[in-house]
């Protein structure tokens, strides 16, 4: 099975770039963690309104220097590759992993 895309600021300086593409491109399909903790997550529709302000539905970052991906996005068009994903991350750490699911998307 494929791995999820993860973008981070941390990880990559266009990260925010490349998610909001993403969203767009997999409105219909699309799925990402939020993570909490690291073995707790929720899981979001690629349109969850969380994300959605003036600044961020244009891929841009606020006037504070926020983005989308200051937070880890963990993504993927399977929900099962993402649940996958996020056992294994709290496994490595000994945990159980708690996965929610957003109640607004
Ligand atoms: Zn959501």
């Amino acid at each position: 099975m494929a791995e999820p895309d993860i973008l981070h600021d941390k990880i990559a300086p266009n990260a925010q770039t490349k998610f909001h593409k993403w969203r767009q491109q997999h409105r219909s399909d699309g799925w990402y963690l939020n993570p909490k903790s690291s073995s707790e997550f929720k899981l979001h529709s690629a349109t969850c309104p969380h994300l959605s302000n003036q600044y961020w539905d244009q891929g841009v970052k606020k006037p504070d220097g926020k983005s989308m991906t200051g937070t880890k996005k963990i993504c993927s068009t399977s929900r099962q590759e993402l649940e996958n994903w996020a056992f294994k991350e709290a496994a490595k750490r000994g945990k159980e992993v708690k996965l929610e699911r957003c109640l607004d998307c």
